[in-house]
Protein backbone atom coordinates (compact mmCIF):
# COMPACT_ATOMS: atom_id res chain seq x y z
CA UNK A 1 0.00 0.00 0.00
CA UNK A 2 2.90 2.73 -0.78
CA UNK A 3 1.90 3.52 -4.12
CA UNK A 4 2.65 7.03 -5.11
CA UNK A 5 -0.20 9.19 -5.59
CA UNK A 6 -0.29 12.21 -7.59
CA UNK A 7 -0.95 15.37 -5.03
CA UNK A 8 0.31 13.77 -2.39
CA UNK A 9 3.76 12.44 -3.78
CA UNK A 10 6.96 12.76 -1.42
CA UNK A 11 9.25 10.23 0.32
CA UNK A 12 7.60 7.01 1.40
CA UNK A 13 7.85 4.25 3.68
CA UNK A 14 11.64 5.24 4.79
CA UNK A 15 10.20 7.93 7.64
CA UNK A 16 7.16 6.08 8.29
CA UNK A 17 4.95 7.83 10.94
CA UNK A 18 4.06 5.52 14.19
CA UNK A 19 0.08 5.03 15.10
CA UNK A 20 0.61 6.33 18.74
CA UNK A 21 -3.20 6.49 19.80
CA UNK A 22 -4.77 5.55 16.78
CA UNK A 23 -6.46 2.17 16.78
CA UNK A 24 -9.35 2.74 14.00
CA UNK A 25 -7.75 0.08 11.63
CA UNK A 26 -8.55 -2.53 14.01
CA UNK A 27 -12.50 -1.44 13.87
CA UNK A 28 -12.89 -0.55 9.99
CA UNK A 29 -11.85 -3.68 8.36
CA UNK A 30 -12.78 -7.28 8.89
CA UNK A 31 -10.10 -9.70 9.86
CA UNK A 32 -10.76 -12.79 8.21
CA UNK A 33 -8.35 -14.81 11.21
CA UNK A 34 -10.48 -13.97 13.35
CA UNK A 35 -14.03 -13.69 11.96
CA UNK A 36 -13.86 -10.16 13.00
CA UNK A 37 -16.79 -7.69 11.21
CA UNK A 38 -15.84 -4.71 9.78
CA UNK A 39 -16.93 -1.62 11.31
CA UNK A 40 -16.62 -3.73 14.62
CA UNK A 41 -13.97 -3.06 17.69
CA UNK A 42 -11.72 -6.23 17.41
CA UNK A 43 -11.73 -7.86 20.29
CA UNK A 44 -8.14 -7.68 20.78
CA UNK A 45 -8.03 -3.80 20.40
CA UNK A 46 -7.69 -0.73 23.46
CA UNK A 47 -8.62 1.13 21.18
CA UNK A 48 -6.95 4.70 21.37
CA UNK A 49 -4.38 2.30 22.92
CA UNK A 50 -2.90 -0.42 20.89
CA UNK A 51 -3.45 -4.27 20.16
CA UNK A 52 -3.11 -6.35 23.20
CA UNK A 53 -1.57 -9.60 20.81
CA UNK A 54 0.93 -7.06 19.53
CA UNK A 55 3.41 -9.88 19.25
CA UNK A 56 1.68 -12.32 17.99
CA UNK A 57 -0.55 -10.90 15.30
CA UNK A 58 -2.23 -12.38 12.18
CA UNK A 59 -0.64 -11.68 8.96
CA UNK A 60 -2.91 -9.84 7.71
CA UNK A 61 -2.79 -7.35 10.55
CA UNK A 62 1.10 -6.88 10.39
CA UNK A 63 1.24 -6.61 6.98
CA UNK A 64 -0.78 -3.17 6.86
CA UNK A 65 0.09 -0.35 6.50
CA UNK A 66 -2.50 3.16 6.29
CA UNK A 67 -1.36 5.73 3.62
CA UNK A 68 -1.10 8.14 6.34
CA UNK A 69 1.66 6.28 7.84
CA UNK A 70 3.72 5.52 4.88
CA UNK A 71 3.11 8.63 2.86
CA UNK A 72 4.86 11.32 5.08
CA UNK A 73 2.98 14.76 2.57
CA UNK A 74 -0.70 13.39 3.98
CA UNK A 75 -0.99 16.44 6.01
CA UNK A 76 -1.48 15.17 10.01
CA UNK A 77 -5.15 16.25 10.01
CA UNK A 78 -5.28 12.92 7.93
CA UNK A 79 -4.16 11.18 10.51
CA UNK A 80 -7.20 8.11 10.30
CA UNK A 81 -8.63 8.65 14.65
CA UNK A 82 -8.43 12.59 13.45
CA UNK A 83 -9.96 12.30 9.90
CA UNK A 84 -12.28 8.99 11.24
CA UNK A 85 -11.24 7.28 8.07
CA UNK A 86 -8.60 5.56 7.04
CA UNK A 87 -6.95 5.52 3.44
CA UNK A 88 -5.16 3.07 1.49
CA UNK A 89 -4.08 2.53 -1.97
CA UNK A 90 -5.80 -0.49 -2.94
CA UNK A 91 -2.49 -2.83 -4.58
CA UNK A 92 -3.74 -3.71 -7.74
CA UNK A 93 -5.73 -0.74 -9.02
CA UNK A 94 -3.59 2.25 -7.42
CA UNK A 95 -7.44 3.48 -6.56
CA UNK A 96 -7.83 5.66 -2.99
CA UNK A 97 -9.72 3.79 -0.92
CA UNK A 98 -11.51 6.05 1.89
CA UNK A 99 -12.91 3.62 4.43
CA UNK A 100 -14.75 5.82 6.85
CA UNK A 101 -15.76 4.90 11.09
CA UNK A 102 -19.11 4.00 11.00
CA UNK A 103 -19.61 5.79 13.63
CA UNK A 104 -18.62 9.04 12.10
CA UNK A 105 -20.49 8.31 8.87
CA UNK A 106 -20.33 11.89 7.51
CA UNK A 107 -16.65 12.44 8.57
CA UNK A 108 -15.73 12.38 4.61
CA UNK A 109 -18.09 15.41 3.73
CA UNK A 110 -16.37 17.70 6.38
CA UNK A 111 -13.68 20.30 5.12
CA UNK A 112 -10.84 20.25 4.42
CA UNK A 113 -11.46 16.69 3.92
CA UNK A 114 -14.12 16.78 1.05
CA UNK A 115 -12.37 18.99 -0.77
CA UNK A 116 -8.76 17.55 -0.14
CA UNK A 117 -10.55 14.03 -1.86
CA UNK A 118 -11.39 16.44 -5.24
CA UNK A 119 -8.24 17.60 -5.70
CA UNK A 120 -7.34 13.56 -5.25
CA UNK A 121 -9.49 12.28 -7.67
CA UNK A 122 -8.57 15.95 -10.20
CA UNK A 123 -4.86 14.70 -9.86
CA UNK A 124 -5.65 11.05 -10.37
CA UNK A 125 -8.13 10.36 -12.56
CA UNK A 126 -6.17 10.61 -15.63
CA UNK A 127 -4.14 7.93 -14.74
CA UNK A 128 -6.88 5.72 -13.95
CA UNK A 129 -6.72 5.67 -10.06
CA UNK A 130 -10.33 6.38 -8.92
CA UNK A 131 -11.04 8.10 -5.23
CA UNK A 132 -13.60 5.65 -3.36
CA UNK A 133 -15.22 6.06 -0.08
CA UNK A 134 -16.91 3.23 1.09
CA UNK A 135 -19.20 4.29 4.43
CA UNK A 136 -19.49 0.05 5.68
CA UNK A 137 -20.52 -1.44 1.91
CA UNK A 138 -21.83 1.49 0.65
CA UNK A 139 -19.34 3.54 -1.75
CA UNK A 140 -18.91 6.96 -3.13
CA UNK A 141 -17.36 7.98 -6.04
CA UNK A 142 -15.24 11.22 -6.16
CA UNK A 143 -14.63 12.70 -9.43
CA UNK A 144 -13.16 16.16 -9.99
CA UNK A 145 -16.89 17.74 -10.29
CA UNK A 146 -19.45 15.49 -8.60
CA UNK A 147 -19.84 12.69 -6.16
CA UNK A 148 -22.16 9.61 -7.93
CA UNK A 149 -23.57 7.05 -5.28
CA UNK A 150 -22.37 3.60 -6.24
CA UNK A 151 -24.50 1.58 -4.13
CA UNK A 152 -22.90 -2.00 -2.51
CA UNK A 153 -19.80 -2.44 -3.49
CA UNK A 154 -18.34 -5.21 -3.36
CA UNK A 155 -14.13 -6.65 -2.95
CA UNK A 156 -15.45 -9.03 -6.34
CA UNK A 157 -16.38 -5.70 -8.21
CA UNK A 158 -14.37 -3.29 -10.08
CA UNK A 159 -15.12 0.02 -10.83
CA UNK A 160 -14.11 1.85 -14.15
CA UNK A 161 -14.56 5.56 -15.37
CA UNK A 162 -14.48 7.15 -19.06
CA UNK A 163 -14.69 10.62 -20.41
CA UNK A 164 -16.74 10.48 -23.08
CA UNK A 165 -16.49 14.01 -25.27
CA UNK A 166 -19.51 15.48 -26.00
CA UNK A 167 -20.90 18.86 -27.83
CA UNK A 168 -21.95 20.20 -24.09
CA UNK A 169 -18.71 18.88 -22.03
CA UNK A 170 -19.00 15.43 -22.35
CA UNK A 171 -19.62 13.09 -19.46
CA UNK A 172 -18.45 10.10 -16.91
CA UNK A 173 -19.21 7.24 -18.15
CA UNK A 174 -19.33 4.49 -14.56
CA UNK A 175 -19.15 1.32 -15.11
CA UNK A 176 -19.16 -1.52 -12.12
CA UNK A 177 -18.11 -4.60 -13.66
CA UNK A 178 -18.49 -8.17 -11.47
CA UNK A 179 -15.18 -10.54 -11.36
CA UNK A 180 -15.72 -14.02 -12.56
CA UNK A 181 -13.14 -16.94 -12.15
CA UNK A 182 -12.88 -18.77 -15.23
CA UNK A 183 -10.64 -21.77 -16.70
CA UNK A 184 -8.45 -19.03 -17.95
CA UNK A 185 -8.16 -17.36 -15.10
CA UNK A 186 -10.30 -14.28 -14.58
CA UNK A 187 -12.71 -12.43 -16.39
CA UNK A 188 -15.22 -8.62 -15.89
CA UNK A 189 -18.54 -9.17 -16.24
CA UNK A 190 -20.56 -5.43 -16.72
CA UNK A 191 -23.23 -5.40 -13.80
CA UNK A 192 -24.28 -1.44 -14.54
CA UNK A 193 -23.08 1.35 -16.08
CA UNK A 194 -24.04 5.48 -16.06
CA UNK A 195 -23.56 8.11 -17.34
CA UNK A 196 -22.72 11.30 -15.30
CA UNK A 197 -22.68 14.99 -16.92
CA UNK A 198 -19.58 16.99 -16.70
CA UNK A 199 -20.38 19.70 -14.16
CA UNK A 200 -17.50 22.13 -14.54
CA UNK A 201 -13.76 21.67 -16.24
CA UNK A 202 -12.19 18.71 -14.41
S1 LIG B 1 -5.26 3.41 10.72
FE1 LIG B 1 -3.10 3.76 10.24
S2 LIG B 1 -2.31 5.11 11.89
FE2 LIG B 1 -4.27 4.20 12.57
S3 LIG B 1 -3.68 2.36 13.72
FE3 LIG B 1 -4.08 1.71 11.60
S4 LIG B 1 -2.08 1.78 10.56
FE4 LIG B 1 -1.89 2.96 12.47
S1 LIG C 1 -5.40 -8.36 16.13
FE1 LIG C 1 -4.55 -6.46 16.92
S2 LIG C 1 -3.85 -5.33 15.08
FE2 LIG C 1 -5.28 -6.94 14.39
S3 LIG C 1 -7.29 -5.93 14.32
FE3 LIG C 1 -7.09 -6.92 16.32
S4 LIG C 1 -6.33 -5.29 17.65
FE4 LIG C 1 -5.94 -4.65 15.54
Amino acid sequence: MTAIVSGLSGPLAASRRECGGCTLCCKVYNVVAFGKPAGKWCSHCAPGRGCNIHDNLPAECAAFDCLWKTMPALPMHWKPDQAKMVLTVHPQTNNIQVVVDPGQKSAWTRQPYHGQLRSLAKSNMAKGHLVIVFVGEMATLILPDQDVQLGVLTLEQVVSVTLEAGPSGGAYEVKIFNRRATAGGQTLELASASLHPVRSAA
